[in-house]
């Protein structure tokens, strides 16, 4: 079966770079909010995570919400909106994670589509208060048009064997598709439930917020531990940080796709 990848730049925030890799400086760096369209012959278009949308200025424009837009601004240009770069509407949108730069763009859709998500991030999601979500990553507003949603979750669909050279992560791998094109496995550590997705068919591993960027695996460069205890668990992190690394090794043919990663998403 054939898959194909294609990348798309929903938006853009600007921070320090040291908040990326812990050798870098204080000076602010674009970093570019990513999503993928993946295209299943039999299945239609599948969206993976959505970057950023209307909902993310409407859900940051009173405090403390705005503490989240003033600390990371965010820039979402017309040709880079989700509706500007989709034609026809995905049958499927995973959301990696439920940190607003990865699902504000949902609602963007013209017509709304069926959600898959992790069954960890969505529990943990429902059950803050709108303080522990703003520290989430998830404003309040946008928390509660989430919860309208009524989301399939990743951990009940089979699991299969771990793909040669995955082996470093913990698993397991879950056949969200059912046919085998689409594997989904927890990358712990940053958020809550943070799934990617791995395709077997085009080797592409969709791996969301568990490294910045392919140089920061590359060069074994992980933020600092205090961004990572802010944004998560900072031992898993670091665990699921270390096996990507190790899938690297074994696998040079696997291409990784950090989301917030500017070699990959521009
Ligand atoms: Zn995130």
């Amino acid at each position: 079966m054939s898959l194909d990848l294609v990348p798309m730049r929903v938006g853009f925030c600007r921070a320090p770079a040291l908040a990326s890799r812990r050798d870098a400086g204080l000076m602010p760096m674009e970093f570019p909010a990513g999503a993928a369209l993946i295209r299943h012959p039999d299945q239609g278009d599948i969206l993976f995570d959505t970057g950023y949308g209307v909902a993310f200025w409407q859900s940051t424009r009173c405090f403390p919400e705005m503490l989240y837009r003033a600390t990371t601004p965010a820039v979402l240009p017309v040709t880079e909106e989700l509706c500007s770069q989709i034609d026809v509407p995905p049958a499927l949108v995973i959301l990696s994670h439920l940190h607003a730069d990865h699902v504000a763009g949902l609602f963007d859709l013209p017509v709304m589509a069926p959600v898959l998500t992790s069954r960890a991030a969505w529990v943990a999601m429902a059950k803050g208060g709108p303080i522990a979500t703003l520290r989430r990553g998830c404003p309040e507003l946008l928390r509660r048009r989430l919860l309208k949603l009524s989301p399939r979750f990743i951990e009940d669909s089979a699991t299969v064997p771990t793909p040669a050279g995955f082996g470093a992560l913990a698993g397991p791998f879950y056949d969200i598709m059912g046919d085998g094109s689409l594997l989904a496995v927890p990358l712990p550590g940053h958020g809550d439930g943070q799934f990617g997705v791995f395709i077997p068919a085009s080797r592409d591993f969709l791996i969301a917020d568990a490294a910045w960027s392919r140089a920061a695996l590359r060069d074994n460069m992980p933020p600092p531990w205090l961004v990572l205890a802010q944004l998560g668990d900072a031992d898993e992190y670091m665990h699921t940080f270390n096996a990507l690394r190790t899938i690297m090794a074994a696998r040079p043919d696997v291409r990784m796709w950090p989301s917030h990663c500017t070699e990959a998403f521009g």
